[in-house]
């Protein structure tokens, strides 16, 4: 199976001196859900935010190895152009427009489609989130945790990217909404052919809905395998998944 993306050796300095990562690689296979773990500070955002375009905004700079997404090296593309070839972020901490009803955000998040598109995918991302349906004319800024994390992922999926990228879904959501999140996650996955990488810090949720994962530490990958392989291994189980 191809890789829809291939992340190598990548350098990612902050205002000049902060070197964050420091040689990072890693692959998505088309069509698959990848995972990408590691405490807190480990770089899992600064990847994400390399990959979408938006370091720059964060005075942060690739300053070594290559991001080539469907064949084509995409470092130094504007987060703009990058959107419209596919790729779209969902931030940490549910970056929602709060003064905007439901439905206004979901729109936002198509503002690269053909208007003749949005209602289809509208009710598409209702089918996924009943809930949003209910409070589409409410403002988001008053919904809860969950249904603001809900509002950001179908904001992403009115944009219909090729490959989304997920920043921590399960943050401060209690666990059976972590559970329900994650679920859809695997369902749009598998329905619309969309390619995904997850940032978690919830090892044991990531692995429950990803193919294969990356684990970093300290602006590195230090451990690989598929999803399986690292749910059983002893290391994993001790330092992520609370088994030790
Ligand atoms: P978390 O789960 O806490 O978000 P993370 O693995 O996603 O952690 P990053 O957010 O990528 O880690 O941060 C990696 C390192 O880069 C941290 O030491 C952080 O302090 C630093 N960092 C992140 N953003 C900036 C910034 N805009 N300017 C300077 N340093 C930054």
């Amino acid at each position: 199976m191809s890789d829809i993306l291939k992340v190598e050796n990548l350098e990612v300095v902050y205002n000049d001196v902060v070197l964050v990562l420091k040689g990072l690689s890693l692959s998505c296979p088309r069509g698959e859900i990848t995972a990408l773990l590691g405490a807190n500070g480990a770089g899992k955002s600064t990847t994400l935010k390399a990959i979408s375009g938006l370091l720059e905004t964060e005075d942060g700079k690739v300053t070594d190895g290559s991001i080539v997404y469907n064949d084509e090296p995409i470092q130094g593309i504007i987060p703009e152009k990058i959107v419209r070839k596919g790729v779209f972020q969902v931030m940490e901490g549910r970056r929602i427009f709060e003064d905007l009803t439901v439905e206004e955000n979901l729109k936002c998040g198509a503002f690269t489609r053909p208007r003749s598109e949005i209602a289809g995918s509208m009710e598409k991302v209702y089918d996924y989130f009943p809930r949003l349906k209910e409070r589409r004319k409410q403002l988001a800024g008053y919904m809860s945790g969950g249904e603001q994390q809900m509002c950001a992922i179908g904001r992403a999926i009115m944009a219909r990217p090729e490959l989304l990228l997920l920043d921590e879904p399960s943050l401060g959501l209690a666990p059976m909404l972590v559970e329900e999140i994650f679920d859809i996650i695997k369902k749009f996955n598998a329905a619309e052919d969309v390619t995904v990488l997850l940032v978690e810090q919830n090892a044991r949720a990531a692995l429950s809905v990803a193919k294969q994962a990356y684990i970093m530490e300290n602006g590195r990958v230090v451990m690989d395998g598929t999803a399986t392989d690292l749910l059983n291994n002893p290391d994993v189980q001790e330092f992520y998944l609370g088994m030790g």
